[in-house]
């Protein structure tokens, strides 16, 4: 499907899975996956672009939207983002349709991004006097005319106006909780939001995924972690969790996911899985079921 190297070896990776061929269940309908977690460092960007790649090499075809001013998405994907670069700030302060800023991930076929320049620092306050500031990239998204199957909006460590724009726009929220102290800490806050957008915003918002990351299955912490995170979400939480790995963290700063650094990884391989769980559950129509047992919340 790809012709080059690294795409070609991401490629045999997949399909060495045993996965590609018989390929993943396309959704009707795009999903729009928010990924969010008002802290930083627990694997949001990480998630977003492996995932999203995860995916595009299973056939579907996927848009990363960088919502977060460090543009962290972006380098990954090695899409450029220097600050002349047309960005997600042009489409939701200038209402510059999206199409004029996706570029396609270079090495993924069927996988594209939304850059974010370092001018998006500078939205979330330019965004407080401009009309429907909430539903600015909604907006853009619906304008979209390109077939997409998912789009992944990856969210700033904030529950700013960015990130209200990235839940009035999706239909899913992914929560990656990194295994370690304090994991939960925060959430209620996050769960929260997710409810008051639902409410006035968004009816059709519901957190449909939790990926537990960088686990280590050597420390007994991170079991409990686990167990403590599975106890509170039941069944959102994705049964595979991803490990901690320096192939993963190493990644980035080649312009590269996982998945085209080092298909056959640990890390790439539990992505991969990762996201045929995604794509095989949790479809939109499922998310009333799954309201009811966030009343409780977590702390
Ligand atoms: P966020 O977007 O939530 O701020 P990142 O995805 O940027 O978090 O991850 C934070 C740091 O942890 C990055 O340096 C990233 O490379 C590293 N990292 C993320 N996931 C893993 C993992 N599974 N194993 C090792 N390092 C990871
Ligand atoms: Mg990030």
């Amino acid at each position: 499907m790809d012709d080059t190297p690294i795409g070609r070896a991401a490629q045999l990776a997949v399909e060495a899975l045993g996965r590609a061929g018989q390929g993943l269940p396309r959704p009707e309908q795009t999903r729009v996956m928010v990924v969010a977690n008002q802290k930083g460092g627990v694997g949001k960007t990480t998630t977003t672009v492996n995932l999203a790649a995860s995916l595009a090499l299973h056939g579907a075809r996927v848009l990363v939207v960088d919502l977060d001013p460090q543009g962290n998405a972006s380098t990954a994907l090695g899409v450029d983002h220097h600050a002349e670069v047309p960005s997600v700030y042009d489409v939701l302060v200038e209402a510059r349709p999206l199409a004029e800023v996706v570029q396609p991930v270079p090495d993924v076929e069927g996988l594209f991004c939304a850059p974010a320049t370092i001018d998006l620092a500078g939205a979330e306050i330019e965004l407080v006097s401009l009309v429907a500031r909430e539903s600015r990239l909604k907006r853009a998204i619906d304008a979209y005319e390109q077939p997409l199957d998912y789009i992944f909006i990856d969210c700033p460590p904030s529950l700013g106006l960015l990130t209200v724009n990235a839940m009035v726009a999706g239909n899913e929220v992914l929560i990656p909780i990194q295994c370690e102290y304090y994991a939960l800490e925060g959430l209620g806050q996050l769960l929260h939001n997710v409810d008051l957008v639902r409410g006035h915003l968004n009816p059709r918002l519901h957190v449909s995924t939790i990926l537990l990351t960088m686990y280590d299955g050597r420390t007994r912490l991170a079991s409990q972690v686990a167990d403590e995170v599975r106890g509170h979400f039941g069944a959102e939480v994705l049964r595979t969790s991803i490990p901690r790995s320096v192939r993963i963290s190493e990644a980035p700063s080649y312009g590269q996911t996982v998945l085209t650094y080092d298909p056959g990884s640990s890390g790439s391989l539990s992505y991969l899985e990762a996201a045929r769980e995604m794509a095989l559950r949790g479809m939109p129509r499922q998310a009333e079921a799954h309201h009811e047992r966030h009343d409780g919340g977590a702390q």
